[in-house]
């Protein structure tokens, strides 16, 4: 082999060793930059969606979603493992314990007229065994299939409200229900609220043949306003709907529980 020869056998072995070192390299990149695996992929879309399921909650509950219909389909699951684990229950009870501290702090008059207000479904009594029959959410509000089992009579109580309204009473507040529920459903939503431990209110307000149609901020505004125009101070108000709260007439505190499940305008 003369000096041409072993130049060119040089240059070949290198020409060898850099095609070697680039196959390395268009093999190892893609790897070692972005390692995936499926279950990971898996976990981080999984809590993608848990994050925006709790953002849509948190939106919800800050009244800034309002209108809305149903749950969003992806959401589903979301709100059932909320309302059935312990977070539905932290948040009712926190709401409950800032409501009954804030009931205690007050120099209440001897009048008798200091009043608190309660609204019935999903504050005091709840329906979630109706609505884990329906989707907790997902379908359609049906009026004739939820009047049914309102008639069952049979809906557990709320525990933290139910301890609140029991620290309202003691204190010598007056308290008035005050529903969306017609008056035809009067017998059987007080023998529910009393089988559960509710024994004792001063009024309690349901929708009468006037008020059909009315939209819930209407109808509970009004009925506000009558109560305060019967000489009642209403220091209070307890619900799970925006529009069981705000309107007109409104009481001096209100307090939002927690309820991912539906929303009444
Ligand atoms: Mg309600």
């Amino acid at each position: 082999m003369g000096f041409l020869g072993f130049t060119m056998f040089l240059c070949l072995l290198s020409v060898a060793r850099s095609q070697e070192a680039m196959d390395i390299d268009i093999d190892l990149l893609p790897r070692a930059l972005i390692i995936e695996y499926p279950e990971t992929r898996l976990k981080n879309t999984s809590e993608e969606l848990h994050m925006q399921c709790t953002s849509w909650r948190v939106a919800g509950e800050s009244n800034n979603l309002s209108p809305w219909r149903t749950v969003p389909v992806e959401c589903g699951d979301y709100v059932k493992a909320y309302m059935l684990g312990r977070s539905y229950y932290f948040d009712l009870e926190m709401v409950s314990k800032e409501a009954g501290g804030y009931a205690k702090s007050l120099q209440l008059k001897e009048d008798g007229m200091d009043a608190w207000i309660f609204d019935i479904d999903e504050t005091l009594l709840s329906n979630l065994p109706y609505y884990s029959d329906h989707g907790f959410g997902l379908e359609v509000f049906d009026s004739d299939q939820f009047d049914k089992w309102v008639l069952e009579g049979v809906a557990p109580v709320i525990e933290p409200t139910l301890k609140l309204y029991e620290d309202v009473l003691k204190l010598g507040i007056k308290i008035i229900l005050l529903t969306g529920r017609t008056e035809d459903k009067r017998n059987v939503t007080a023998t529910n609220l009393m089988n559960v431990g509710c024994r004792k209110w001063d009024q309690l307000i349901l929708r009468g043949d006037n008020d059909q149609g009315k939209p819930a901020i209407a109808f509970k505004s009004e009925k506000r306003k009558e109560i305060m125009m019967e000489g009642f101070r209403i220091i209070g108000n307890s619900g799970d709907q925006w529009s069981d709260l705000v309107g007109t007439s409104t009481a001096s505190r209100s307090f939002k529980l927690s309820n991912p499940m539906y929303h009444i305008p």
